[in-house]
């Protein structure tokens, strides 16, 4: 699995070189190169190449939220704790949105916050060989 990189390292207020970027966030030259392959902004017009700490941030926050979006399928992700969480009691409704998707609704078992998700209806029949998944009435 890749290392991950925090963006709290990053200074919004400040420029970056590479060279720079790369000891901040304690990864290869290599890692930062790919980054800017990967979409990151870079002011090209001067030399060294400059980039920018909110950019760097954005890019980085970016990343984590989608590298966070990779759940299995009895985790949730609960926007108080951040991460990929478990459902509360193993409990889940299931909300049928049209025949085949709908969304999930739990608590989280860490905080008790909402999380929801969406799912197809084949997801929820595997899902409840796991967890217990209450079906509501459609909306
Ligand atoms: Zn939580």
């Amino acid at each position: 699995m890749a290392k991950r990189v925090t963006s709290r390292r990053v200074k919004i207020h400040r420029q970056y070189t590479y060279d720079q970027a790369a000891t901040a966030l304690e990864v290869s030259l290599q890692t930062v190169r790919g980054w800017r392959k990967e979409g990151l902004p870079v002011l090209t017009s001067k030399i060294p190449h400059l980039i920018i700490g909110a950019e760097l941030k954005a890019f980085l926050d970016r990343r984590t939220i989608k590298s966070k979006l990779t759940l299995s399928l009895e985790q949730f992700r609960c926007m108080r704790c951040g991460g990929p969480v478990a459902a509360y009691g193993g409990m889940v409704d299931y909300i049928p949105l049209t025949p085949t998707r709908g969304v999930l609704s739990t608590l989280c078992a860490t905080c008790e916050g909402a999380c929801t998700k969406f799912a197809s209806r084949a997801q929820v029949d595997d899902l409840s060989q796991i967890l217990s998944v209450t079906i509501c009435n459609s909306r």
